[in-house]
């Protein structure tokens, strides 16, 4: 099997299994049960969130770190949380046209409610235009959420130089859920961001929000309290040990793991370069982890089937698009026309990736060209 898919998942590292698996038999009990079963667990609870904060180089005096379902959660949490809980200042928010679905839908929802909200339109090489930016502030704070890396096409954004033009008043939020353990990341520029356990080799059902602890949110879900009140429901000791290791080894040899997935990522390019009727949606300064492009003459969708039946899985628009959904809106939104929007093939790599799967792909996806019609 050839798995390019690795933005929609990973593979859970076996190590990351194990230690789930282990934790989940020997040390179920409660964290929030006072006998001391529970309490044992909640201590460690405690002692691995300030880890997490520390193997990111943040100081858990300055941060606190919520633990959620996942990114989609930590996502609703953040933009959510704090526009319900600080309205009066921060009527007016903005956010990226690229954005995932889990901001994009946030903000649908929050213009209904009447907040001032501004879409940012991006370059046509998917980072936020900074004159369009500029254009949409008036002096005052804003609350802005703006991902780091783009889920479909790689872009880049300098989160820096957003907080810049932002000013120090307005609050940045990040989607870091395809830059963590991929880019480096500039966390003194962001005063909140989200991620997620099965993006970096984790299980599924656990993520996180992480902030300036000076930020106040209104919670989505009440209940029993957890989680300084921000998140209600019992906790998973087991999953967020097995999201710690997660992050430890996406971190570990990042650089070693980069300049892998490069190689792979030049490789293909180079190669899809050689085709014709194939348009790549990749710049400089893109991410390597993430290959995108276009099939004008073949339909994208017939290319992905065939792959998959050699057992070569790739994706189409994002695995987060409605099944009714076929064209891709950050394609249109970076200038794509409607063919090329209908007909994205995103490969998306990980750590455990070779050179050698590479060519192969690349052996494959020739001859499924030749043999399929228009
Ligand atoms: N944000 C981005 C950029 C994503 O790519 C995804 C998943 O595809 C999410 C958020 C949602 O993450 P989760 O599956 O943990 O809810």
């Amino acid at each position: 099997m050839i798995y390019f898919d690795n933005a929609s998942t990973t593979r859970p590292d076996i190590e990351v299994i194990k230690e789930y698996e282990v934790l989940n038999l020997t040390s179920f009990a409660n964290p929030h049960s006072i006998n001391s079963l529970g309490m044992k667990n909640k201590i460690n609870i405690e002692r691995v969130r300030n880890e997490m904060l520390k193997i990111l180089g943040l100081n858990p005096n300055d941060y606190s770190l919520i633990f959620t379902s996942g990114a989609t959660e930590a996502n609703n949490l953040a933009i959510q949380g704090f526009c319900h809980r600080n309205k009066k200042r921060y009527n007016h928010i903005m956010t990226s046209t690229i954005e995932h679905n889990s901001v994009l839908n946030v903000f649908k929802h929050l213009e209904e409610e009447g907040f001032k909200v501004d879409y940012i339109k991006v370059t046509s090489d998917g980072k936020i235009d900074e004159e369009d930016l500029k254009k949409h502030l008036d002096g005052k704070p804003v609350f802005a959420a703006f991902m780091c890396v783009n889920n479909e096409i790689g872009s880049v954004n300098n989160m820096k130089k957003l907080k810049e033009i932002l000013g120090s008043e307005s609050i940045l939020f990040c989607d870091l859920v395809q830059t963590i353990g991929k880019e480096k990341v500039d966390f003194g520029s962001i005063d909140m961001f989200s991620f997620t356990s099965h993006k970096i080799h984790g299980i599924k059902g656990i993520g996180c929000l992480i902030k300036r602890k000076k930020i106040m949110l209104e919670p989505l879900v009440y209940g029993g309290g957890q989680e300084d009140g921000l998140r209600s429901g019992t906790m998973d000791y087991s999953a967020i040990c097995a999201f710690k290791k997660a992050l430890e080894y996406s971190l570990i040899h990042f650089n070693e793991n980069y300049n892998t997935v490069k190689e792979i990522h030049d490789y293909i390019r180079e190669e899809l370069l050689k085709i014709d009727g194939i348009v790549l949606h990749d710049f400089d300064g893109s991410c390597p982890y993430i290959l995108n492009f276009s099939t004008l003459n073949k339909k994208a969708s017939v290319i992905v089937e065939a792959l998959s039946n050699k057992d070569i899985y790739v994706n189409s628009v994002s695995a987060c698009y409605s099944k009714k959904e076929t064209a891709s809106y950050v394609i249109k939104e970076i200038g794509g026309s409607d063919i090329e929007a209908s007909n994205t093939i995103r490969l998306s790599f990980s750590r455990n990736n070779t050179l050698d799967e590479a060519r192969e792909f690349i052996k494959v996806f020739n001859s499924i060209l030749e043999s399929i019609k228009g």
